[in-house]
Order: C-alpha cells, then sequence, then structure tokens
C-alpha cells in the first residue's frame, strides 16, 4: 500500500479519535501538519513543511439525527401556518391530500440533495404513521429512496401515536413493518396512555432489534414528563438499543434539582438527547408578540452530567417551521446562537458527526483511520469559520504528494 501525505491540514480534536501518532501543533480545538495517508486512510500526521495560504480543516461528512422528508417543502402551499404547535400539526394533517407518491418523492429527493450538497453522509428521517398499522406511502417512497442513493445513508423512524401504541397488536403490526437498522418512534406530549405505549415500543423495539426514537414534551407545560418516563422505563427494562429523545422543551422549565435527576437517570440509561432549535424556536412562547421563551432543551446541563447532545435540523420548509435548511451546520449555528454553545466549538462538533452516528446505532467515523471519500475539506482557519458558511469539498479533491 501506498504512503502519500497531504500539505498542512487542520484537523479538530474531538472528532480524531486516538491523537497518538498526530505530531502536529495544537490549538483552538485542532491539530494542523501534514497529514500522512497509508493505503488511502488517515494514519498520522507530522509538523508542517509548508504553510497554505488558505487554510484548510478535514473532518468526518456531516449527520443529522432527526429530520421529516415526507414533510419538507411544503410551507409554499399550506394555509394556516405562523401559529403554534397544535396549529401545525393541523395545517400539516390537511396538506396530507397532496401526498402522492411522486409529489413525496419530488420533496424527499430535494431534501436529501441538499443534504449531499451540504455534506452530510447520514441522516434520520421520521416519517407519519397515520392512524392505522399500515405503513403509509411516505414509508413506502422514503425506502425506496433510502435503496437507490448511495451517496447518503437515510434511516428512518417511524413517527406513531401513544393511542396506537398503547395498542399490543397494532404496536405489533407496526413495528413488523419496520426493517432491522430502522428506529420505532412516537410523539410523546402527555396523552393518555402514553406509558402503556412507551412499554409496549419498549418491548418491541427489544424482540426486533429496532432502534428507539421519541418526540418527547414539545411544549411549555412543566407538567410534561415523558422524558423521565422514558429513562425510567429504559431503565427498568435495562434496554441496551439505541434510545433518542427530541425536543425535551418542557425541561427548560424543570428546577434544578428536577433536572438533576432526570439528567442522571438519561445518563445511566445512554439516552442521547437531541436539540432541535429551528422548530422550538419557530412554534415555542408563541404570546401574539415576540416571544420570551425560547424552548431549547438544556443542552449545557446534560452534557454536563454526561449525557449525549445531539442538534438536529428537524422540519425545513413546512408547517412546523417555514423556513430552515437540510445543514446540520446550520443547526450547530442556530444551537450556538439559541443556547450559548460558547466557543470552543469542538466539543459541540460530535452532535452532528461521531456522537450523532453512534446514537443512531452506527459506527462513529473518525478522522484517524478514514478513508479520504467518507471525510470532507473546508476553506477554513478555525471551528467558527468552519460552522459559519466555509466551502466544503469533498476530501479526495486535496491533492497527495507521494513519499
Ligand atoms: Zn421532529
Amino acid at each position: 500500500m501506498s504512503v502519500t501525505t497531504i500539505r498542512d491540514v487542520g484537523i479538530p480534536l474531538a472528532v480524531l479519535g486516538n491523537k497518538s501518532g498526530f505530531k502536529g501543533v495544537e490549538g483552538n480545538g485542532l491539530v494542523r501538519g501534514d497529514v500522512i495517508l497509508d493505503g488511502g486512510c488517515v494514519a498520522g500526521m507530522v509538523p508542517a513543511t509548508v504553510h497554505r495560504d488558505q487554510p484548510v480543516i478535514l473532518f468526518p461528512k456531516l449527520v443529522d439525527p432527526h429530520c421529516h422528508l415526507d414533510k419538507c417543502h411544503t410551507a409554499d402551499r399550506l394555509d394556516g401556518i405562523g401559529g403554534n404547535l397544535t396549529e401545525a400539526i393541523e395545517a400539516q394533517r390537511r396538506d396530507k391530500d397532496n401526498w402522492t407518491g411522486n409529489d413525496i418523492r419530488t420533496r424527499a429527493s430535494r431534501g436529501l440533495r441538499e443534504y449531499h450538497a451540504s455534506g452530510t453522509g447520514l441522516v434520520r428521517s421520521h416519517v407519519d404513521w397515520g392512524d392505522t398499522a399500515t405503513p403509509p406511502s411516505a414509508w413506502h417512497v422514503l425506502r425506496e429512496l433510502a435503496e437507490e442513493r448511495d451517496d447518503i445513508t437515510l434511516q428512518l423512524a417511524a413517527l406513531t401515536s401513544p393511542l396506537q401504541m398503547a395498542e399490543p397488536e397494532m404496536a405489533s403490526d407496526i413495528a413488523k413493518a419496520i426493517p432491522e437498522g430502522h428506529a420505532l418512534g412516537m410523539f410523546v406530549f402527555g396523552q393518555q396512555g402514553y406509558e402503556t405505549a412507551i412499554r409496549n415500543a419498549f418491548e418491541q423495539a427489544q424482540s426486533r432489534n429496532l432502534l428507539l426514537d421519541f418526540h418527547v414534551d414539545e411544549g411549555l407545560d412543566p407538567a410534561l414528563n415523558g422524558l423521565e418516563v422514558i429513562a425510567d422505563i429504559a431503565l427498568e427494562l435495562n434496554h441496551s438499543g439505541p434510545i433518542m429523545c427530541g425536543h425535551a422543551v418542557s425541561l427548560s422549565l424543570r428546577d434544578q434539582t428536577t433536572v438533576g435527576r432526570i439528567a442522571d437517570k438519561l445518563a445511566r440509561a445512554e439516552i442521547a438527547v437531541t436539540m432541535l432549535p429551528s422548530t422550538n424556536l419557530y412554534l415555542q412562547g408563541r404570546n401574539g408578540g415576540t416571544p420570551k421563551d425560547r424552548g431549547v432543551t438544556l443542552a449545557h446541563e446534560l452534557h454536563r452530567a454526561g449525557v449525549r447532545v445531539l442538534l438536529g435540523n428537524d422540519n425545513v420548509r413546512d408547517a412546523f417551521c417555514p423556513v430552515g435548511r437540510h445543514d446540520p451546520l446550520f443547526a450547530l449555528e442556530l444551537g450556538i446562537l439559541s443556547a450559548h454553545l460558547d466557543p470552543p466549538f469542538d466539543r459541540w462538533l460530535p452532535s452532528i458527526t461521531t456522537d450523532a452516528a453512534q446514537a443512531m446505532g452506527h459506527a462513529p467515523t473518525y478522522v484517524r483511520g478514514a478513508a479520504l471519500p467518507d471525510l470532507l475539506v473546508a476553506q477554513a482557519s478555525d471551528l467558527s469559520n468552519l460552522i459559519c458558511g466555509a466551502s466544503l469539498a469533498p476530501a479526495t479533491q486535496l491533492s497527495e504528494v507521494t513519499q
């Protein structure tokens, strides 16, 4: 196998992996030097021999652990948007009359092209399951797209309701339609019977080897406590498969002792929490004027307690968020602004790369050991520059020097 060198590259330490053998200059969350490739894979680093005029950063393809490709790009044809969560649900429900196979395929394909253009290699999309056990047409269309595309890995999560999952037979029928490697999900919002439904979801996930993903407590009522119920059940059942909880908005209104207790349970149950700033900022805290409550979950407190905190784009141009982008760096930028995720930014980069992949049951890509096609290069001097608008390209475009 040939050994080659790429001159003067910065690698974020948070996504490097084991740094032994990487003898560059460290600073601002990066290690910089000449990268050694062995057999096409990143194997080490030596101090830079020449310096580029325009610095570059090498990092893994991005991951979005939470979006809705069945709903995206519908905002321009919707009436009654610009309200709260309940009004958004109703507006999106009315739009389903337009959801022919062709319509879903056109919009979701656009979403996937946008993800590819933003450097994303792995995405989880939720799919509204409807009211029965039968998979909706969007499920079939998105599974076809997942099969067809070789430039992006698309994982699906069935988005069900407690009304469906509280019924054991229906829970079983729904789970049967989900292939291994994909997720069983539910919208948990304090509905009647939600505890039974969560238990049934865990049972189905265990018997069919499915991942779990809950939209949970998406509101500013502190009585919403689905997050703790999910953690309690996961601990009680000693569940070992990946569990993701998105939103966790009401956590932001709980007292410090309660937050500490819930965060400890989430950490012990290894439940990842996905912060979804765009949709929360748009729908939460509506008061007829300028919002005061931001509605984003407690990223800092969860992170400090050892909970894996992720970031997702959630809704893009639909009833829940009439703007947005299929771009994980945009989610991180919004997270920085809405939750004060201050520099150094390297500790939040795993939220849209390695940690997100692990929470989706995929092996994380660290730069060390990775092949160039699994990496990206940004024209950027530092992580702030990387996050806000650097031009990205496949790492295969970097020129190599043969030793
Ligand atoms: Zn969502």
